[in-house]
């Protein structure tokens, strides 16, 4: 026999997947032990990571029955219409959130707000012990029990690991799983631009030959401007280029992207660039383990929904220990990760090729393919029963639910 047990489910990793997790766990009176190896003032500071979220409504859902939504709601601005067209093609799509009910698409929301919200959570719950920073260098088993080693000499002991360490998750090398995985030619680039005309929280996708160039609504600034996050996808040989301009030339650049809907517009801080990349491993579950968020799968930001299959694994990975906890059984058991492995599968899978395909068939330049993908739009937006469906999906509203996604207690 092990020992000593620390907590219930030790999570590697505290990014947004990983402190969710944490906190749904922790709320439904699991004991939680927490690892980052990033100082949590350094993570929630402006210049950690200057990203937005795309939080679809099924997302908020969790992060409302969770406890979280209350400190995020203020600062989240609510997505009621997205509109997407192709370069300069007079055809678009426009989907309204009224089609489909009354609540809002989704909510755009800066990471750093998500984190500071997340971790806000997490030190107000019982149970749920964060060490941070400290690294996890190797994982072990012991009879009843998965023991982590920290950097610092000492360890922790659960019943399960969860592996929320990201793309280069060292848990599931340690534990030998495989992972298909390619680079696309692609950067991304974001920053935060400030414009004349209010953006009526409409979120704007327009494909452009390098790729999606994505305006988001955001909360105006404590000053009144009108601001929208910008996630501009481009041909990764034009991007140094771009990022080396001074910052006026790189306004003047972006003008010309985002065009004159809104008035004028210029840029408000730094840029940011993430080299795209898609990630899948073989399998999301090892000896006491299971993988979760870009531990698991990496896809494309072209849909804006990675960390949203991260949030859906954080519900049914909840929900299936708690339902496991609840019947007496032991929590890091083959057959309790099973259900939760079959459960994620087909969802992330299916996301991750249909956003591989649209990034193919939108990013590029040529004539028949452009003719073929306009006419697609054009048919969807004359279909409201196709377009209500891509919405439902977009909401993350499709399939079998988990009880957070409905918006229910664990
Ligand atoms: C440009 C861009 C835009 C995006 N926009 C959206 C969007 O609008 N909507 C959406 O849903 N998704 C979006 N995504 C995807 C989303 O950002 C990611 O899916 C998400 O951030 C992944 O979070 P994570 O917690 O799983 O991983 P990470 O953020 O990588 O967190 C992993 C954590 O593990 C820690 N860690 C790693 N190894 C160890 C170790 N050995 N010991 C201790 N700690 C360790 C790290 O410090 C880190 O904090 C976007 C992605 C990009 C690139």
């Amino acid at each position: 026999m092990s020992e000593r047990v620390d907590a219930d489910v030790v999570v590697a990793g505290g990014g947004l997947t990983g402190l969710s997790l944490a906190c749904a766990l922790a709320s439904a009176r699991l004991s939680v032990v927490l690892v980052d190896r990033v100082d949590p003032a350094t993570a929630t500071a402006p210049s950690y990571d200057g990203r937005t979220t795309a939080v679809a409504a099924g997302s908020q859902h969790i992060l409302e029955a969770i406890g979280v939504w209350p400190v995020v709601a203020a600062a989240a601005c609510p997505i009621n219409d997205i509109r997407i067209s192709d370069g300069p093609s007079p055809l678009f799509l426009h989907f309204d959130h009224r089609e489909v009910g009354d609540e809002p698409m989704g909510y755009i929301v800066e990471n750093r707000h998500l984190r500071e919200a997340l971790l806000q959570r997490a030190n107000a719950l019982d149970g749920l012990a964060i060490r941070a920073p400290a690294r996890i260098v190797e994982t072990r088993q012991q009879t009843g029990t998965v023991v982590a080693a920290l950097d610092d000499g000492s360890q922790l002991s659960g019943r399960l690991i969860a592996g929320c360490d990201g793309r280069n998750s060292n848990l599931r090398r340690w534990a030998g799983i495989p992972v298909a995985t390619w680079r696309y030619p692609q950067t991304s680039i974001v920053c935060t631009a400030v414009h004349a005309r209010p953006h009526r929280n409409i979120a704007h996708e327009r494909f452009l030959p390098g790729g999606p160039f994505a305006i988001l609504p955001m909360n105006d600034d404590a000053e009144g401007r009108h601001r929208s996050s910008i996630v501009w996808t481009e041909n990764e040989r034009l991007v140094p280029g771009l990022l080396a301009l001074d910052d006026r030339a790189f306004a003047e650049v972006l003008a010309e992207q985002f065009g004159d809907f809104m008035g004028d517009v210029d840029v408000a801080g730094p840029r940011w660039s993430h080299p795209l990349g898609l990630l899948h491993a073989a399998r999301y579950t090892g000896d006491r383990l299971a993988l979760l968020g870009d531990a698991a799968h990496v896809i494309h930001p072209i849909a804006g929904q990675g960390l949203n299959l991260g949030w859906r694994d954080v519900a049914v990975l909840a929900e299936v220990i708690v339902d496991a906890k609840r019947l007496g059984l032991d929590i890091g058991k083959r057959s309790v990760l099973s259900r939760y492995e079959r459960w994620r599968r087909f969802d992330n899978t299916t996301l991750a090729m249909a956003t591989d395909i649209f990034n193919r068939l939108f990013s590029n330049d040529i004539g028949p393919v452009r003719l073929a993908r306009d006419l697609g739009l054009a048919a969807v937006q004359r279909l409201p029963g196709m377009r209500q469906l891509f919405m439902r999906h977009a909401m993350g509203m499709v399939g079998e639910l988990p009880r957070l996604v409905r918006g229910e207690p664990l």
